[in-house]
């Protein structure tokens, strides 16, 4: 019996975990389940789940936890804040933990599982985009097992050989490629996206997950913090991790060798099956995904990203080949402009213009310790909402 530790059970990634547990329950009992405010929704999935332990927010958040759950029959222990997350991500009583907090957030309970040397299932790429070495290292010293759930790097991982060691040129790999659909806006008049709603920006044509992760496919800073995410997990180098837009979202990602061969995974765009993968890996469980039928697409197209649309694709290679804390700068900007635009407080070509003034107006420096990361996260955080505030 796996014990799995849920951060961020009712966010999208939450949800689908809990769709495949609930399908193997002589194989996966649930330990522990996050939320940060939808208490109504915990309160529901503890019923239906049955966890040792439920942890949320703030003070409130939990007092209404116990009060909603007061006539349940189970004995569930309520918690709340950061150092309970870490606790639920690091306790003897769980094996392994998906980290699906959305965001910098998401980052001190994801390294409480690695130091612990949990199997972490890494949804949340914030974290390796914010600390990779320093996570990466933690991963190594404390022996844990760490498994992409994001699709493309998935996808990388199933197309690497089995014992992949981080070294393209031992395992003969030429290049990394990531696919990307190129979000709602791949089509749309460049001149019209100063005007976009929130909306038409969270309206994803393929998938459907939370409205940060949308905007950022909408803006492709997604793709941009997956080549970052995909640097740190593969030890691959900016130069060799192309991105390649395929509109149908089929083919989830590529590894190219040197003797011209290319090995890809490919499914229905559904998280259930990377997170199925690092469920059952090394084995294979059934998630709930349809089988692929490629007879029902009448051609598969790709082309190379236009970074004048996209303009923080290029400001992720830009912060990846800079270093040290620079991706932490790129995302904690990212995070305030994006939230700006989901307010209604600036409009979505606004998202790149504070991302770049803010990586303009602070020094990046070396990323040696989690509080100097974390020291430049805020120094980004203030930085952006002073530009947002002047736009
Ligand atoms: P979501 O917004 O649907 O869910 C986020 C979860 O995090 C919720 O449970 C929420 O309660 C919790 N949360 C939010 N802020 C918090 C905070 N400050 N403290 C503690 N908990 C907090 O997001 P999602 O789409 O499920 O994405 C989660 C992560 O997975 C993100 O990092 C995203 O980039 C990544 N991811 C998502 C998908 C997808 O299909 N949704 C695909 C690949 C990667
Ligand atoms: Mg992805």
């Amino acid at each position: 019996m796996q014990r799995i530790t849920i951060l961020g059970a009712t966010g999208s990634i939450g949800v689908s975990t809990l769709d495949v547990l609930a399908r193997h329950p002589d194989k996966y009992a649930v330990y522990a389940l996050s939320a940060h405010g939808r208490v109504d929704e915990l309160a529901a999935q503890c019923r239906a789940h049955r966890p040792q332990r439920a942890v949320v927010g703030t003070p409130e958040a939990a007092a209404r936890l116990r009060d909603l759950l007061s006539d349940f029959d189970g004995a569930i222990d309520i918690d709340h804040g950061e150092q309970a997350l870490c606790d639920v991500a690091s306790s003897p009583d769980t094996d392994t933990v998906m980290a699906a907090i959305v965001g910098a957030a998401g980052l001190a309970p994801a390294l409480a599982a690695a130091r612990a040397g949990k199997k972490v299932l890494l949804a949340n790429k914030e974290a390796l985009v914010m600390s990779g070495q320093l996570f990466m290292d933690a991963v190594r010293e404390h022996h844990a097992t760490l498994l992409p759930i994001d699709s493309e790097h998935n996808a990388i991982f199933q197309s690497l050989p089995a014992h992949y060691g981080r070294d393209l040129d031992a395992s003969g790999v030429a290049r990394i490629v990531l696919t990307a659909s190129g979000g709602p806006f791949l089509h749309r008049a460049v001149e019209t996206l100063e005007h976009v709603t929130p909306e038409e920006a969270c309206k994803h044509p393929n998938w459907a997950m939370g409205r940060k992760i949308s905007v950022d496919s909408a803006t492709m800073m997604n793709k941009g913090l997956e080549v970052i995410e995909a640097h740190w997990l593969f030890g691959a180098p900016a130069e060799r991790i192309d991105v390649l837009i395929h509109p149908q979202s089929v083919i989830h990602s590529m590894v190219s060798y040197v003797d011209g061969s290319v090995l890809a995974q490919l499914g229905n765009p559904d998280m259930r099956t990377p997170i199925a993968h690092a469920l059952a890996y090394p084995e294979r469980i059934a998630s709930g995904v349809a089988q692929l039928d490629l007879t029902q697409w009448a051609a598969l197209a790709f082309h190379k990203p236009d970074m004048e649309r996209f303009p923080c694709l290029a400001l992720a290679y830009d912060a990846l080949i800079a270093g040290g804390t620079a991706p932490a700068l790129l995302n904690a900007a990212n995070e305030i402009a994006v939230q700006a635009f989901l307010d209604r407080r600036m409009g979505f070509r606004d998202i790149d213009r504070v991302v770049r003034r803010t990586m303009d107006a602070v020094p990046h420096g070396a990323a040696t310790s989690i509080a100097a990361v974390m020291d430049q996260d805020a120094l980004a955080r203030r930085a952006a909402e002073r530009i947002v505030g002047a736009l």
